[in-house]
């Protein structure tokens, strides 16, 4: 059984007992992936609930550390959810609604504090958003059981994409797994459904009293990083002046971002040197920005309510949210992607090369390839990169370099500021052939006709490989073999660590071998 049918069920077979238990002292919210208290259907709800009884609502967070372990959660996407939960949590006060925060160090043990403070409370209520991971699917699955026999209702509530996993099947009645089908399904959905780009009201005030009596837990403080998820004080000054965390943020640059940008992000959102993109990932990975309040403010910027007309910009960048979309529908069913496997189960034996100088030249960003290089080093400074280039770089390692691509995205996890499982997952399965995508392996892209074509004037290469900073014209794309060579080894830059001809003949026999071992 996948785990979103385990959920599923859970939740369809208790719901008659659930909707029978009447609220008592409090209803509690659960924040995870949803750290924002506008349009948060799950915080809106629990906030009804209450309102229902005029009882106060409390709202919780808990920190696992063995959680971002396992997630290989990047230390600067922690520092951003920390700093965002202090943002949540001032705004929250404001409502006099209190965010307990609590650290629980084994992850097994969450679900059981979590009952337990429930007790505590006096709570008969908990919401909280689906994440569709799979570990997170099953905790969930047994929690909602787990709350009802302790007589407390538990509704886990899809709100993390703007049509949910489960929403869309093709004619056959089958799952879709290909894009552009989908995206027109989904297209259809939302304008047969219009209400569903309708945003939620944000929570109301806590009665009078919440604050006296529930002092203890307005005390609660937000702790530092674990000891696993630490920056260094140079990171944390770096990182944080560049990703100011928290749902106004997100808001703000949502609104910039279509004031200005919008409208000619199809023409430029390629080139990695333009400001031409939203840089909205991390706050929709960490949910301080709902992706139906993307898509309705997109759609409002229109001269037309269809998300398939008008504006060419706003329809690319909306096609482009929706993918978001697509990878978790891919990862609610297709679960095993979770699990290391790739989807195209016949990519199963590609014979990779593990060559650890070229893993880490890939990862400090000295392959002697400049738009690889440029690349891996703007996401080592930023905890971010421009999404042309992770297609460049994913192709790179797993084609040029033959390693194997789960390397390059565990890397991405550990470093990405917006590190989001699906994506990730779904753009490494893009990159090296071997996921949903139905281009055959023998896509490879050529890194030195994309950086021609995307970094023309090589201004994104000389802001990240200072080395090459003073070499003028083409040769920025390779300057050795350009008549460069002698500038770049005088500032260190490399050659070449493998000859792009070679390398993709050899990928494609291996790639073709691998699947012949089926
Ligand atoms: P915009 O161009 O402004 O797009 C708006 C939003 O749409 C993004 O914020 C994002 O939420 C969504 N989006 C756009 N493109 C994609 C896409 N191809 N797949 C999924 N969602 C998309 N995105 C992540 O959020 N987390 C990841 O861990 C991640 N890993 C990736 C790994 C690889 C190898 C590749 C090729 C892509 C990955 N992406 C990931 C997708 C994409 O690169 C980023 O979402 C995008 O670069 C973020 O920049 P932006 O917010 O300015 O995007």
């Amino acid at each position: 059984t996948r785990p979103i049918e385990l959920l599923n069920s859970a939740l369809s077979e208790t719901r008659v007992e659930r909707e029978k238990i009447q609220v008592k002292d409090v209803v509690v919210h659960w924040f995870k992936c949803d750290l924002r208290t506008k349009d948060n259907k799950s915080l809106h709800l629990a906030s009804e609930k209450a309102k229902e009884k005029g009882v106060p609502l409390i709202a919780m967070y808990i920190v696992s550390p063995q959680d971002f372990e396992a997630h290989l959660t990047a230390p600067v996407r922690v520092d951003f959810i920390l700093r965002t939960l202090e943002v949540l949590k001032s705004d929250l006060a404001k409502l006099d609604i209190p965010l307990y925060v609590e650290t629980v160090e084994k992850r097994k043990k969450v679900p059981e504090r979590i009952l337990e403070l429930l007790g505590e409370w006096g709570a008969s209520h908990i919401f909280a958003t689906v994440e569709y991971e799979v570990d997170e699917l099953r905790r969930e699955a047994s929690l909602v059981r787990a709350c009802l026999e302790r007589g407390i209702a538990m509704d886990v509530v899809p709100d993390t994409c703007v049509v949910s996993p489960g929403e869309l099947t093709s004619g056959t009645g089958r799952q879709y797994s290909v894009y552009t089908p989908w995206f027109r399904a989904w297209v259809a959905y939302l304008h047969d459904h219009p209400d569903q780009l309708d945003l939620f009201d944000e929570p109301g005030k806590n009665p009078e009293g919440a604050r006296k009596k529930y002092a203890k837990l307005f005390e609660s403080k937000i702790p530092s990083a674990p000891e696993n998820k630490k920056l260094t004080e140079e990171e944390k000054k770096r990182f944080r002046s560049m990703w100011p965390p928290g749902e106004h943020e997100a808001h703000e640059r949502l609104e910039k971002f279509c004031d200005a940008r919008i409208v000619n992000y199809s023409d430029h959102r390629n080139f990695p040197a333009k400001s031409a993109t939203s840089s909205l990932s991390v706050h929709l990975a960490s949910g301080t920005l709902s992706s139906r309040t993307c898509i309705r403010t997109a759609r409002d910027r229109n001269n037309t309510k269809k998300l398939n007309s008008g504006n060419q910009g706003i329809q690319t960048w909306i096609s482009e949210v929706a993918w978001r979309d697509f990878y978790k529908h891919i990862l609610a069913h297709w679960p095993y992607v979770c699990m290391n496997t790739p989807f195209k189960p016949e990519y199963t034996n590609i014979d990779w090369e593990y060559n650890d100088e070229h893993f880490k030249a890939w990862c400090e960003g000295r392959t002697g390839y400049p738009i690889v290089d440029a690349a891996m080093r703007q996401l080592n400074h930023c905890g971010y990169m421009h999404n042309r280039c992770r297609m460049i770089v994913g192709s790179f390692l797993a084609k040029h370099l033959l390693l194997d691509w789960r390397m390059g995205e565990r890397y991405f996890m550990e470093h990405l500021i917006d590190g989001d499982f699906a994506s990730n997952n779904g753009g490494w399965g893009f990159s090296a052939s071997t996921g949903v995508d139905p281009q055959p392996y023998f896509r490879i892209f050529n890194p030195l006709l994309q950086s021609e074509k995307f970094d023309a004037n090589g201004e994104y290469i000389r802001k990240w490989v200072p080395e090459l900073e003073g070499i003028k014209g083409n040769a920025i794309h390779d300057p050795y073999g350009r008549g460069k060579g002698n500038e770049a080894k005088k500032k260190g830059y490399p050659e070449r660590i493998v000859d792009h001809k070679e390398s993709r003949d050899r990928a494609l026999s291996r790639y073709k071998a691998g699947i012949g071992r089926e």
